[in-house]
């Protein structure tokens, strides 16, 4: 069977490399891999694995997606987790008090968790691309299809089980929202701290524009299941530099051992394969691929 090799990023190569360069092209050098990957080193090659690089002008217009409703009960956020990986705010999801509806999905699902990748430089940081530009961060926020599975375990597992939408973060101004959770991170500096965190309503982390992307995918951290319907907003949203360096002073690693700053948490891009990605906005690079040449032996694409 065809395998493919993960490896968590090397800052130290990644640092002279375009993102867009950068699937597969990396091995470490004697660098530890991160603990998450260590026993998964030998993934087996999917066909809808994530994330992937969206490429504008291949996706493909849907007239059929619907709105994406979104309404989450703060009530239900409970607590603040360092996993050694990322830091994870986890929501109460025993009853449909936090969910989301419509848009590419088919039931209602349930919010789970939401958490960030990110880099060890505003460069680069989030998972999926655009046009193979990286954005310094990416927010997911984890949905369980509750219709048809009876826990998030099960459902992670399975098709259609998990819809995840993700944000884009890009260098702006402060966001204010976000340095609620921000304030939060000195408590969780070491892999396995926890806090609590009440009453926090995820969708202030939202763009205000309701465009998106869809296609199906999987989960960008072992074990990597094909399960995930993705929900990729437009719009990024902003962050400041500030707010960056304070995700880059977490560890992946415990208290007492040798300290490991959590940076550079995305998974390489995936090849697409035979997969499309449907927007739920026009554009108009059908226009362009239309139009007619011009007399010009020239062969640049528009
Ligand atoms: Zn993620």
């Amino acid at each position: 069977m065809q395998v493919t090799v993960e490896k968590i990023p090397d800052p130290e190569v990644h640092a002279v490399r375009p993102c867009s360069l950068y699937t597969c092209t990396y091995r470490t050098r004697n660098r530890a891999l991160h603990p998450l990957w260590e026993s998964v080193d030998l993934v087996p090659a999917g066909e809808r694995q994530s994330p992937i690089n969206i490429r504008w002008r291949d996706s493909v217009y849907d007239p059929g997606l619907k709105p994406l409703t979104i309404s989450y009960d703060p009530a239900t956020c409970l607590h603040i987790w360092n996993n050694g990986y990322s830091f994870l705010v986890e929501f109460e999801d025993s009853t449909d008090k936090s969910v989301i509806e419509g848009g590419p999905l088919e039931d209602n699902y349930r919010l789970k968790q939401f958490h960030f990748h990110w880099g060890a430089i505003d460069a680069w940081g989030s998972e999926h691309t655009v046009d193979s530009k990286c954005y310094p961060a990416e927010l997911h926020l984890v949905h369980w299809n509750a219709v048809k599975f009876e826990n998030f375990e099960d459902a992670a597992l399975e098709e259609n089980g998990l819809a995840v939408i993700g944000v884009f973060l890009k260098l702006g101004k402060q966001h204010k929202e976000l340095q609620k959770l921000v304030d939060t991170l000195p408590s969780i500096k070491h892999k396995d701290t926890l806090v609590e965190f009440g009453s926090f309503d995820p969708s202030c982390l939202m763009p205000t524009c309701p465009d998106y992307w869809t296609y199906s995918g999987s989960l960008t951290t072992p074990p990597l299941s094909e399960s995930v319907t993705w929900i990729i907003k437009k719009q990024p949203v902003e962050v400041d530099h500030d707010q960056l360096e304070q995700f880059r002073t977490l560890l992946f690693t415990s208290e007492g051992e040798k300290e490991k700053r959590m940076v550079d948490n995305f998974r390489p891009l995936q090849p697409l394969m035979n997969r499309t990605v449907r927007s739920s906005f026009r554009h108009d690079y059908v226009l362009n691929i239309q139009a007619k040449p011009k007399p010009s032996t020239s062969q640049a694409t528009p």
